[in-house]
């Protein structure tokens, strides 16, 4: 495809090496990637694909793993390049020891620890039996996939949780990027943000199936995902995903997709834009039917408005000028009409006077200004 219909800039003096550049832009690249979140259950199974390279990122629990398999069979493949167990659990691993056996593996990813139950031993059997080791990167390494670029992110250390040492991946093909976490929860994910690796993404796959412990606020502001896709299994007997994470979600205006309503989700990436198998379902209800117990400013966005709208309408019959207040979020660059425009975390936003926003070198936020 490339070079095909592209213009080229030539420049050279007559005799010279001739020295091609094509003065296409780069996002019209062969930027090609595809990010599938198999409807694997309760557990996490996705398939990455760029230019006919395969990452395989976990691979669901014991019931999953044919699927899985015949899954991949269907997609024409027959070699993996990556295969990552995120973490030792069965419902991530189990699916792993499938493809293991059934696909010639290049690299094996995994974390760096030792998990007592007879899946793992199976694991490390496995893997001895194909002569390979399992690779255990630390935070910042990068691999390449295709056109994407991959950098773990974590386990910054090994700790006695195994949720917490969940390897997690930030893939960025040209200018999208997906994050994937396994089951790292809150502590895990303080550290990648401590880690000073730019986490920003427009998809974030919700660690622990939507567990109330993964998705801090802080992760979730650092993150800002446009998309979160949430893989559990309907009706599972965790409540996954939980109240407050999909409050999150649902606060921060963020599009979701979910395996159990909606079976495998697919994103398409050509470096520019992504495109879905199917529109999200902004299904914001809890696993367990609950409600969140986050506190009322958290989500009472529309109401506070309509209290501070109130107020001004009453003080406006003072005859003192209303100095017009703005809203900034505790690490934001930029100043809002409100305080959940959907990149910040209404708990945390404070009020300001406008004229001292703008004197403190904040500019108005592009959304809701
Ligand atoms: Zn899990
Ligand atoms: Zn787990």
């Amino acid at each position: 495809m490339l070079g095909i219909g592209c213009s080229f800039n030539v420049e050279a003096a007559p005799g010279q090496a001739v020295k091609i550049q094509p003065s296409i832009p780069e996002e019209a690249q062969d930027y090609g990637l595809t990010f599938s979140v198999l409807d694997v259950g309760q557990g996490l199974s996705l398939l990455v694909e760029s230019n006919g390279e395969y990452l395989l990122y976990d691979g669901g629990d014991r019931y999953a793993s044919s699927y899985v398999v015949s899954y991949l069979k269907n997609e024409g493949i027959d070699q993996l390049d990556y295969v990552v167990a995120s973490h030792y659990d069965s419902d991530h691993i189990n699916g792993v020891i499938g493809a293991l056996n059934a696909f010639p593996v290049d690299t094996i990813i995994g974390p760096d620890y030792i998990h007592d139950s007879q899946t793992y031993q199976s694991f490390t059997n496995t893997v001895a039996s194909l002569g390979k080791e399992v690779e255990h990167p630390v935070v910042g390494t990068t691999y390449e996939l295709g056109s994407a670029d991959i950098t773990v992110l974590a386990p910054a250390e090994i700790v006695d949780d195994s949720n917490d040492n969940s390897v997690a991946l930030k893939i960025e093909n040209g200018e999208n990027s997906f994050i994937v976490t396994g089951d790292a929860e809150y502590t895990s994910e303080a550290k990648m943000l401590a880690s000073g690796i730019d986490i920003d993404t427009d998809v974030l796959v919700i660690g622990h199936h939507g567990s109330a412990s993964s998705t801090s606020w802080d992760f979730i502001e650092a993150t800002t995902p446009e998309y979160a896709i949430i893989s559990c299994g309907e009706g599972n007997s965790y409540g996954h995903p939980d109240a407050d994470t999909m409050e999150k979600l649902e606060s921060m205006e963020i599009s979701v997709f979910r395996t159990d309503k909606q079976g495998n989700i697919i994103a398409t990436s050509d470096g520019t834009d992504i495109t879905w198998n199917v529109e999200p379902c902004n299904d914001y209800s809890s696993g367990d039917g609950s409600l969140g117990t986050l506190p009322a400013g958290a989500l009472s966005a529309e109401s506070v408005n309509t209290e501070s709208s109130t107020s001004v309408l009453t003080s406006a019959n003072n005859t003192q000028p209303k100095e017009q207040i703005v809203w900034l979020s505790a690490t934001g660059s930029k100043y809002h009409s409100k305080p959940d425009c959907g990149t910040m975390n209404p708990d945390t936003a404070r009020q300001i006077s406008i004229d001292d926003a703008i004197s403190q070198g904040y500019e108005p936020c592009e959304k809701c200004y």
